[in-house]
């Protein structure tokens, strides 16, 4: 069969779509990247806010009335598969994620795949330099606003083994980013026998032989806090990017109760003061979420606050979006026009903190890892802690070179590759 994968949203979605993807190719099947070459269409759904699930729906329409089969996995399934109704519908299969390992299968009922006439394409034709490794499905919290807990369901880690066995076949692929990725990846371990938790997963992956990164996705301030100095300690290999992905979510205590968030400001801070100090050029980033329901000025006063005060490197800035099913779409909620007011607010302080905190690496000389090429003739390295800089040369992707900080934009550096070249 000539395949179509396109998938959509965090770093977990993405990881599972270019898995589903790199399955179907092993089993025989080409992958295309257009989908009027296709015989079937994958489609990784994402339902974190209303407008992407609403954009999912849309997307869904134009491709099956261009591919004969469509296969939807990813948040919507089976939660929001209402919402895909139409001719397409009846030429379509629903495969919740945690079944996705069952679409070789799937396919081959439909017929046997289809010679390889067409060449390789996108995620075929240049290996990926970095990768999503999923260590876990689910999440043990239960935050108000979360609809991804609700689609992905109770936590199940992948096996020690098993997540050292998928880094080793990528570097195996010429993988030199691993990244180690879950809905909240510091709760990894708590549903298995071994009672071990991510610091010393994170250790068996470090200790994998090869050329490459590891970078370590998004948790929760709960979840990490009671490994907080062992995880500290493992971030410290060489191997590991100096980065910590750590949504606050708001900066007011009575809204973070309110979101059913386990922890207090007080505590995030003091996490973050432990990260840093252990870590120095650690890159802090976080998220926050605007105009939750019950917000005051004072809240979101609050929030601006705590960002100024931590000085993240790099924040996302999500306004408050009733998915179905959450508790927090059953509380009133707040105007639009408040809401986004205070989500303009909030990115033109991001905006200020971030461009002064990439100030501080102005006439630095560091190493980073090579990641990616600009269409013109650029390329985007990363640095020890993931810091993002743009490169004026294409050094070979995966490859670790020395960098002149020579200036920033206000989400990324600008540096020269040194005399000394890949090393
Ligand atoms: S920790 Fe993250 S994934 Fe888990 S419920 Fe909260 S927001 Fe959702």
């Amino acid at each position: 069969m000539r395949v179509y994968v396109e998938s959509y949203g965090c770093a977990q979605n993405q990881g599972e779509g270019a898995a589903i993807a790199r399955e179907l190719a092993a089993h025989g099947h080409a992958l295309v990247d257009a989908p009027g070459a296709a015989d079937v269409g994958v489609l990784v759904t994402c339902g974190v806010i209303g407008a992407t699930e609403s954009r999912m729906a849309r997307r869904w329409t134009e491709l099956s009335a261009r591919i004969p089969r469509v296969v939807v996995t990813g948040c919507l399934v089976p939660l929001r598969t209402g919402l895909l109704a139409g001719p397409g519908r009846e030429r379509t299969t629903f495969l919740p994620i945690r079944e996705q390992h069952r679409l070789p299968e799937l396919l081959e009922d439909a017929g046997p795949p289809a010679p390889q006439e067409a060449p390789a394409t996108g995620l075929g034709a240049r290996p990926p330099i970095s990768e999503e490794v999923v260590i876990a499905q689910g999440c043990t919290s239960g935050c108000a606003y979360c609809f991804s807990r609700l689609a992905r369901g109770p936590l199940t880690s992948v096996p020690a083994d098993a997540v050292v066995a998928r880094v080793r076949a990528a570097v195996g692929r010429g993988v030199a980013e691993v990244r180690l990725t879950g809905l909240d990846t510091a709760v990894w371990g708590r549903d298995l026998p071994s009672g071990e938790g991510l610091p010393a997963l994170l250790r068996a992956v470090d200790a994998v032989p090869g050329d490459f990164a590891v970078r370590v996705g998004m948790m929760s301030p709960q979840s990490l806090a009671p490994a907080l100095d062992d995880y500290l300690d493992a971030l410290g290999h060489p191997r590991n990017f100096r980065f910590l992905h750590l949504p606050v979510q708001s900066g007011s205590d009575r809204i973070l109760r309110a979101m059913h968030r386990e922890y207090t400001v007080g505590a995030f801070s003091r996490i973050v003061r432990a990260a840093r100090s252990r870590h120095p050029d650690l890159h802090l980033s976080t998220d926050f979420i605007v105009g939750f329901p019950g917000e005051t000025a004072d809240d979101h006063a609050a929030s601006v606050e705590l960002l100024r005060e931590v000085g993240p490197e790099t924040v996302n800035v999500t306004r408050f979006s009733a998915r179905p099913g959450t508790p927090a779409a059953r509380l009133p909620p707040l105007g639009p026009r408040v809401a986004k007011e205070r989500s303009r607010a909030m990115t033109d302080a991001r905006r200020e903190v971030a461009r002064a905190r990439l100030e501080r690496w102005i006439g630095r000389t560091e190493s980073a890892r090579v990641l990616e090429h600009g269409p013109d003739g650029s390329a985007v390295a990363r640095l020890g802690n993931y810091l993002p800089v743009v490169l004026d040369g294409q050094p070979p992707r995966g490859s670790r070179v020395r960098v002149s900080v020579t200036g920033v934009r206000t989400t990324y550096l600008l540096g020269r590759v040194g005399a000394d070249g890949p090393f």
